[in-house]
């Protein structure tokens, strides 16, 4: 029975859905919480499947399938980030949306989870084409989201321009300017300062941290980063300027490798607006060799499931941060924790960007806004408080920093369903 409990759980590890519903309901067990919070947390509470008409340049008309996940309101509004790609599925969107429950309950914000997505592959669009496609998916999901019901923000392959259109469509449906229907803006429409760079920032102050506890200076560390998208250009350039010595990055296509550290300001420079940059180059080495290459911090920043039970026993670095969403399965956790690794997960790494998606909700409620200075400094003190939290819950209960963090991230969201006697 507890052989097949494990296969099951095992052929879990690459559904990224049944692995957060896993860890979801260890961290409930361990903090005491009856079968029914979890029966309640296991699933968003709303998902909405839309189909999108858009009239291509050519004059045909193409139909695009987009989802929007709400996974919890008991804390407050759901919040949470669309991504257009090729891949996404209601699963992977269930799941993203959960994450983000989870994120803003370690980050302490007054939000829970929701995420969309549309099945689309923007490299191939032009300018136009996306932005019928961003305006239709805002028309189709907008009986279910605004500013206090639910509110958007950018993920993989969608920046401020596309929330501008969506929030200038979301504007046109009421009638009347709602700049905190949506975060991540251009600043001339009620962006916030430091909200492009926000993810890599607190992954940054993640890395930081970590490497306090183990004692390592950032001063000439040896980091790799896989992925050249928003979080791993900038976190690369952010860890450069720390005086890291970045020696691996990576996009799609491939990697690169220097062991006395990359030029960053010049990839910087070369990639383009969906983070490629190596096919410039000729000496490459693939996206799995990278993971193992010899370093202290190892930064994945790119997609899911790269870190797994195969190649975590020759991960040689001893932090890694996830920067990305869900790249180490449940296994490899477990082995990189035996064997001493530090392990900072994706729902602590990466909130930084929704931390100052909520900067930026405040600054459109208040219509006051803030200096750059003002927004990090606020962040700086969130990230840390939220890393200590979960490294303690991790110290205290004997748990991965993983577990800790779900069990710290749901805690105000089981109490907020609780005290609304939902359960
Ligand atoms: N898409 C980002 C995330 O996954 C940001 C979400 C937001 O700013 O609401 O955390």
């Amino acid at each position: 029975m507890a052989a097949d409990k494990h296969t099951e759980e095992k052929g879990q590890q690459d559904d990224v859905l049944a692995s957060t519903q896993i860890v979801i309901h260890r961290a409930l067990e361990k903090l005491g919480y009856p079968e029914e919070v979890y029966e309640l947390l296991k699933e968003p509470i709303r998902v909405l499947t839309v189909r999108i008409p858009v009239r291509m340049d050519d004059g045909s008309v193409k139909i695009f399938t987009g989802y929007r996940a709400q996974h919890n309101d008991a804390v407050g509004p759901t919040k949470g980030g669309v991504r257009f790609h090729p891949d996404v599925t209601e699963r992977e969107v269930k799941a993203l949306s959960i994450w983000m429950s989870l994120k803003c309950g370690i980050v302490d914000l007054p939000y829970g989870g929701g995420k969309g997505g549309i099945v689309c592959d923007p490299r191939t669009m032009s300018f136009r084409e996306l932005e019928r496609l961003s305006r239709g998916y805002v028309r189709a999901i907008s009986q279910i989201v605004g500013p206090t019901k639910d509110i958007p923000a950018p993920d993989v392959f969608t920046n401020s321009q596309i929330m501008a259109w969506m929030m200038d469509e979301y504007s046109r449906i009421r009638e009347f300017d709602s700049p905190g229907f949506i975060t991540g803006k251009p600043l001339v429409l009620g962006g916030s300062h430091g909200r492009e760079t926000a993810t890599a920032k607190g992954v940054t102050i993640c890395i930081r941290e970590a490497a306090k506890k183990r004692g390592l200076s950032l001063e000439g560390a040896r980091v790799v980063v896989q992925g050249f998208g928003n979080a791993g250009s900038y976190l690369a350039k952010f860890l450069h300027d720390a005086g890291a010595k970045v020696v691996g990055i990576s996009d799609v296509y491939g990697a690169l490798y220097d062991p006395n550290g990359l030029d960053i300001d010049y990839l910087l420079e070369r990639r383009d607006s969906f983070g490629t940059v190596t096919k410039l180059f000729k000496n490459t080495i693939s996206n799995k060799e990278l993971l193992e290459l010899d370093c202290d911090i190892l930064v994945p920043a790119a997609i899911e499931n790269q870190i797994t039970a195969e190649n975590a026993p020759r991960i040689k670095a001893s932090i890694v941060v996830e920067a990305a969403n869900g790249p180490t399965t449940l296994e490899a956790t477990e082995i990189l924790t035996q064997r001493g690794i530090l392990l900072v997960p994706d729902v602590l790494a990466s909130a930084g960007g929704v931390t100052v998606s909520y900067f930026e909700w405040v600054q459109n409620n208040q219509g006051y806004y803030w200096t750059e200075e003002e927004v990090e400094q606020r962040l700086e003190k969130v990230m840390v408080k939220a890393f200590n939290n979960v490294y303690e819950m991790a110290q205290t209960r004997r748990v991965d920093m993983r577990l800790a963090a779900y069990m710290v991230g749901v805690r105000k969201m089981a109490e907020a369903c609780r005290f609304r006697g939902w359960v």
